[in-house]
């Protein structure tokens, strides 16, 4: 274990460092249930402090009307300065969440300086459609401009990953941002505000300001805020969706998820048993794409929930910072709480796990729960039907192809699916026919920052990663010149006046 004083935070506001005018709170972490950071408790006062600098920062034009080479310069700083501190951020990422060390230093912070390099490079490439004489005696074009002022809320599961995913697409395209990270998590994202200080970006572009959901409200309801992008729980969305409404907010929502994983009898069962091992315990099965919801085909039902079994044993439960440890614990004892009420309200309903399914014995203290497996369970019990967040699967058996699709369909999220099986034709089947943003064939989980990651249906909507990120953070403007000195006159059969 590596030992760490507390650190105390301050909020960045217009390019300084605030205290913010309310009270301090206290960030836990969840392996050691100990004090490891003080973060302020943003105040209505501090979000509009914040939105203010976001608000002058974008009308006078000091980031938006920068070239995009500028910015992108800035961007390409900011990720050199990240990266030069990976060890520490990633050390600073794991005392806060208890993910192992491995996962933030070797996959989330490279992943996030990835994506803000992808953003970086793709700014200074936005499409549109080729200028022209739609109307003969005037020229069209299109001009793609940034929103505005974007208030961006993201989770404790990915701390710095989400934050990077969020800032990247919305900075590289000319908007300024209020960032609130989560309550429980708001480290990561100051050593980003730090970076982007140090790399020198003009003031009041990216304002980090820490606190609950008191202040995410204030913040998404803000009326001098244009956009409001959130990660968070497909009921936050919802609340969200309302608290942007009066003022007619444009909203990207990244929400819940709840992935089905199946399994054709004709797929290499070792690689997929391997696969939903990992891909249901990553990050203790906080992450909104895990395995969780499992269909396997009949005749090899046995066979894989035996390799399956053996392979959730084998997942390392351990100490964070120790570099075999695969898996840490829940982020905060609300939400080991949380999955432990799961848990309860299934064995209540007669449904009991065959492995895990209580707090780990072998931990003396921290919030950690044992890889939990349930066989063969109803398709309308609760741990099929929500998102539990923890490192809790459920597998279940299909005789037939629709039958396997209909449950495969059936929850509310959207977010992430996968489909093992040797037939290509039938895995491209179901690439059409399963309803989620992102589908995998003979894998589940690898993401990349030039494809986008989104929900379908409960799961929001809005991409993160890719063009389409950029997109979401770009509006569209018509610009229509009149070229010839000649006034319009009677439109063509096929040329239109407009609304
Ligand atoms: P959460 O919705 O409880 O909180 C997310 C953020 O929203 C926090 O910063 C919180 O302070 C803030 N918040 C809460 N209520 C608010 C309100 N009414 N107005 C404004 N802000 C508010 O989610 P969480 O527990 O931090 O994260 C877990 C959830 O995030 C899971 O559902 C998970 O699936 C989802 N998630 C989705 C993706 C994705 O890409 N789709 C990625 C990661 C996590």
């Amino acid at each position: 274990m590596v030992a760490v004083s507390t650190r105390e935070y301050t909020m960045f506001i217009n390019g300084e460092w605030v205290a913010g005018s309310g009270e301090m709170m206290e960030v836990v972490n969840p392996a050691t249930e100990e004090v490891v950071h003080r973060v302020p408790l943003a105040t209505r006062a501090d979000v509009d402090a914040a939105v203010r600098a976001a608000r002058e920062a974008f009308d006078d034009g000091r980031w938006s009307r920068l070239g995009c080479g500028e910015r992108s310069a800035y961007l390409f700083k900011l990720a050199d300065l990240l990266e030069a501190r990976t060890e520490e951020i990633a050390r600073i990422e794991t005392e806060a969440t208890g993910k192992p060390i491995t996962l933030s230093r070797d996959g989330d912070l490279p992943f996030g300086i990835d994506n803000l390099r992808y953003f970086a490079g793709v700014a200074r490439v936005l499409d549109g459609q080729a200028s022209g004489e739609y109307i003969p005696t005037h020229t069209s074009m299109l001009r793609r401009e940034p929103i505005g002022v974007v208030a961006q809320v993201a989770p404790w599961n990915y701390p710095f990953m989400m934050a990077i995913w969020k800032i990247g697409p919305a900075l590289a395209a000319g908007n300024t941002v209020i960032l609130k990270p989560a309550e429980n998590t708001p480290a990561t994202a100051l050593e980003s505000a730090n970076a982007v200080k140090e790399a020198g970006f003009p003031a009041g572009v990216l304002n980090v300001i820490t606190g609950d959901e008191n202040a995410g409200i204030a913040l998404t309801s803000h009326p001098d805020v244009d956009m409001v992008s959130l990660t968070g729980d497909s009921e936050t969305g919802k609340k969200i969706m309302q608290q942007a409404a009066p003022s007619l907010k444009r909203v990207h929502l990244e929400l819940g998820g709840k992935a089905p994983f199946v399994v054709f009898a004709d797929a290499d069962l070792e690689s997929a048993a391997n696969c939903a091992a990992m891909a249901g315990t990553t990050n203790t099965g906080q992450d909104c794409t895990a395995a969780t919801r499992l269909y396997v085909e009949r005749p090899v039902f046995d066979e894989f929930v035996s390799r399956l079994t053996t392979a959730m044993k084998e997942v390392q439960v351990g100490e964070p910072f120790s570099e075999d440890t695969a898996m840490g614990p829940l982020i905060s004892r609300e939400q080991l709480e949380r999955v432990e009420g799961f848990v309860h309200r299934a064995a209540e309903s007669g449904l009991t796990p065959v492995i895990g399914g209580k707090r780990s014995e072998n931990q003396s203290r921290g919030y950690y729960f044992d890889p939990t497996l349930y066989v063969d369970v109803p398709q309308d019990a609760e741990i099929v039907q929500r998102e539990v967040f923890g490192p809790v699967m459920v597998v279940l058996p299909f005789d037939s192809e629709e039958e396997a699709l209909q449950k495969a369909n059936g929850v509310i999220y959207g977010l992430a699916s996968s489909v093992w099986t040797a037939n290509v034709t039938r895995s491209l089947r179901w690439a059409r026919d399963l309803k989620f943003g992102t589908v995998w064939i003979n894998d589940h989980m690898p993401l990349t920052s030039e494809m986008p990651h989104g929900g379908f249906k409960q799961s929001g909507f809005g991409k993160d990663m890719s063009i389409y990120a950029l997109e979401d953070y770009t509006q569209i403007k018509q610009v229509l010149a009149e070229v010839t000195g000649q006034a319009y006159k009677t439109p063509q059969p096929d040329q239109h006046l407009g609304a």
